[in-house]
């Protein structure tokens, strides 16, 4: 199955927010590009249409600045036209109007950004589940083993709903992978998949 692309619009002095919130997403099996993040300083932000075009969900980030934005009001209708889903991440609801109206958002709160983050997945999974690019199996996290010379992929599942993880994050408890070959652990923050902190293997 080809590989699900989602497509981040935000306006150009949105884009540290957008790239924090996004980058736990950005380790999921998902191919996610933000617009402006590869366009050359004064190049026109249209080239990216290409890969709007073939996109399979849209991420919006509407602050203040992209309320009003050009290129994003662009992007929105664009993705409204072809029909793709569109998650808008809001500061206020009152940015859910035009191309997004009647669309729920997710609260942007920026003193509170495991929450946001946390919310987003959810949002994600419950948008790409049903039409099965992301079922549960396909909602990992995957990266190099940095222990030493190890180098082996190792895989975080994330098999529980998200209200589980939820949970765990309440609690104080991390999730978990351990590398297949040498053993190192890797921790997680279950709200938001941000890496936290690697466990040396144990002594033989
Ligand atoms: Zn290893």
């Amino acid at each position: 199955m080809a590989e699900t692309r989602v497509f981040v619009s935000h306006a150009t002095a949105d884009l540290d927010a957008a790239q924090n919130l996004l980058s736990s997403v950005r380790n999921l099996p998902l191919t996610v590009a933000l617009a402006g993040e590869e366009v050359e300083p004064g190049r026109a932000r249209r080239n990216l249409e290409g890969q709007l075009r073939n996109s399979d969900l849209v991420i919006v980030l509407l602050t203040d600045d992209a309320a009003d934005d050009y290129w994003v009001n662009q992007e929105l209708g664009y993705a409204k036209a072809k029909g793709l889903p569109i998650i808008p991440i809001v500061e206020d609801d009152d940015y859910l109007r035009g191309y997004v109206e009647g669309t729920d958002g997710v609260q942007y709160d920026a003193q509170n950004p495991e929450v946001t983050v946390f919310n987003l997945l959810s949002r994600l999974r419950s948008e790409l589940e049903p039409i099965g690019t992301l079922s549960s199996p396909n909602w990992y996290v995957a990266f190099p083993c940095n222990n030493g010379q190890c180098g082996a992929e190792v895989q975080l599942e994330i098999e529980r709903l998200q209200k589980d993880l939820w949970q765990r994050f309440e609690h104080g408890k991390l999730l978990r992978a351990n590398c297949p070959e040498c053993g190192a652990g890797y921790e997680f923050n279950p709200a938001t998949l941000g890496f936290v902190r690697s466990v040396a293997p144990e002594a033989e």
